[in-house]
């Protein structure tokens, strides 16, 4: 996508800045008056004031914005671990209850099970939902060649450095083939030179798979990289 065809908008004042130029329809991600509002035992706390955008299906969407603006809150009820306390979230016009099978998540911390194997650990996603073994094990071996993990399937996490567990976690989101890659921070504890390289590596794999991609980001330098488009939230 040509940096022309970028668009990025924000609104001074507003919590949130809302951007909407994406077709409509029953396809991709679509966000109608979500807000999250936490109750805790101190009181309520507002996380997100309603906001409203579609993201069309195999588009690269990154969202930009400070530290506590409610990025993460936003990715978690996309995905459907966080309920929102308003509004209504579409994946493919199927109303999002609870999670869902078709997102790849990968959160800022690399989350690897300790005793599990690298390799075991991203097939995690296949034992989980059940799916052939045999059938995912030469994807899960390709996925991590890719990433420059060959060589290092059967170490366990703490053998790798915290760049290499992060790689190992974007295998295990894209091991079932997802349609949707929900992705928080995933770079944020990685050194610059490694950072570039995944930055590349992810642009390869979205526009080879035409996979739809919500990457969060405080990195503007790689939001601008990556994106078809950006959400900045103030
Ligand atoms: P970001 O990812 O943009 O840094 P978050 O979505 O993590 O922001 O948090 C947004 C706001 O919601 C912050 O003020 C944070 O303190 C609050 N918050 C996040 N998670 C919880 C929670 N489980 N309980 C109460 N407040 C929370
Ligand atoms: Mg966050």
């Amino acid at each position: 996508m040509s940096a022309a065809a970028k668009s990025a908008v924000t609104q001074p004042g507003a919590h949130l800045r809302v951007v909407s130029d994406g077709a409509a329809g029953t396809s991709g991600i679509a966000i109608s008056g979500v807000s999250k509002t936490y109750r805790t035992r101190d009181g309520d706390v507002p996380s997100l004031k309603p906001l409203d955008f579609h993201i069309n299906d195999g588009e690269f969407f990154v969202v930009v914005g400070p530290s506590g603006c409610g990025k993460s809150t936003l990715l978690k009820m996309i995905s459907g671990l966080l309920p929102p306390s308003s509004g209504e979230i579409l994946v493919d016009g199927k109303q999002v209850t609870e999670p869902h099978g078709n997102v790849g998540i990968v959160f800022q911390n690399a989350l690897l099970l300790p005793w599990r194997t690298v390799l075991a650990n991203v097939m995690l996603p296949i034992d989980m939902k059940r799916l052939p073994r045999d059938k995912y094990l030469p994807r899960a071996r390709e996925l991590l060649k890719t990433v420059g993990l060959a060589g290092f399937e059967n170490k366990l996490p703490w053998q790798l450095s915290g760049g290499m567990q992060q790689r190992a976690s974007i295998c295990r989101a894209l091991v079932h083939d997802p349609k949707i890659m929900l992705m928080d921070e995933p770079f944020g504890a990685l050194d610059a030179m490694t950072r570039e390289k995944m930055n590349v590596e992810l642009q390869r794999i979205q526009r080879e798979t035409g996979k739809t991609v919500l990457l969060i980001t405080h990195s503007i330098p790689e939001a601008v990289f990556l994106a078809d488009r950006i959400l900045v939230m103030t």
